[in-house]
């Protein structure tokens, strides 16, 4: 007969990492099933600086991940790498069914997360990994001394510009508005920033190329005037990085669960409409996403799931 966990975490991030250690301390039997590498969204963060008791100065969120998944192994949760295709959440036993095998428990709890949004130009497809990214810490060293475009006015995208600063000759954050949505103390770094240029009230239109991205057009949203963006003749090409908002990660529960605008839908203990699931994190409706709240929806979602499986 196959082995039925007390509870299968689904996603490695903050959220799940966390209902993964609540869980194991609470001696449930424990599976922690993630796609890639841990973290999710955070682990593609270069620094984290508002994670409460972390003083370590200039700490990345990789780092602050792997500190996390150590603390998950102490406390004896299963792992498994696995990419998870269907669900069924709604009897006494649910079941995820992978690419690797099916996995069997008393109770589930969705830590899916979010992913970044694309810019939403013409041919962006097209130049993913060859002039366009959405992660900072992964790609910017490619652009070492060349110029660089950031797409968005949130926290992500100033304090990524600030981040690729450090490799790129320089770098203009394309703002659909006048003025920033990231937090004061951001923006008040990235206007001290001398590498830092903005393009205001403006939006990338199209991105072109012949195999890398050298070309885009800018559309400023207020005069409707088109400006041609061309790389320096030298370099060839320049970056552009969008940071324009998360998307969740749902739609394994499409028809399973109640979705608003693609996220889960919980109480405030975490439950969702069907007993015995649980989300957490990023994929569920709430007002604050950031490790700190993905942390704390891990806790809870973990120590009503030993409730449920004990009742
Ligand atoms: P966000 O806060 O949703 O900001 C997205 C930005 O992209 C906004 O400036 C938005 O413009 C712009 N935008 C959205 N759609 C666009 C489009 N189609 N074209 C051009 N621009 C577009 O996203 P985020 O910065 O990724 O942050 C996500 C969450 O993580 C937030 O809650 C944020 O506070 C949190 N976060 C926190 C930290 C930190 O605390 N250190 C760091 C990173 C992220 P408008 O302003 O005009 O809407």
């Amino acid at each position: 007969m196959e082995k039925i966990y007390d509870v299968v975490i689904l996603g490695g991030g903050p959220a799940g990492l966390t209902a993964a250690l609540y869980a194991g301390r609470a001696r449930l039997d424990t599976l922690l099933i993630e796609k890639a590498q841990d973290g999710g969204q955070i682990a593609m963060t270069e620094e984290i600086e508002n994670y409460p008791g972390q003083l370590v100065e200039g700490e990345s969120g990789s780092a602050l991940v792997a500190r996390m998944a150590k603390q998950v192994e102490k406390f004896g949760a299963e792992r498994c790498a696995d990419v998870i295709k269907s669900a069924e959440l709604s009897g006494d036993v649910k079941k995820l069914v992978g690419g690797k095998g099916e996995y069997l428990a008393r109770s589930v709890i969705l830590c899916t997360g979010a992913h970044p949004k694309p810019i939403g130009c013409e041919n962006e497809g097209k130049f993913i990994g060859n002039g366009i990214s959405y992660c900072a810490t992964c790609d910017a060293a490619f652009f070492e001394g060349l110029e660089v475009f950031v797409v968005g006015g949130g926290d992500s995208a100033v304090e990524e510009a600030m981040y690729l600063t450090k490799f790129a000759r320089k770098v203009t954050i394309i703002h659909r508005r006048d003025a920033l949505r990231a937090a004061k103390s951001i923006q008040e770094k990235a206007f001290k920033n001398p590498k830092i240029g903005f393009l205001w009230d403006s939006v990338v239109t199209k991105v072109d190329g012949s195999e890398l991205l050298s070309h885009m057009t800018v559309r400023n949203v207020k005069t409707g005037e088109l400006t041609e963006i061309c790389a320096n003749e030298n370099d060839g090409l320049f970056g552009l990085f969008g940071f324009v908002g998360n998307a969740p990660n749902s739609e394994l529960f499409d028809g399973i669960l109640k979705l608003d605008n693609g996220y889960i839908r919980t109480d405030e203990n975490m439950h969702t409409e069907l007993d015995g699931v649980f989300a957490a994190g990023d994929i569920r409706v709430k007002s604050l996403r950031q490790v700190i709240t993905a942390a704390a929806d891990g806790a809870i979602a973990a120590m009503q799931a030993e409730k449920f499986v004990n009742a």
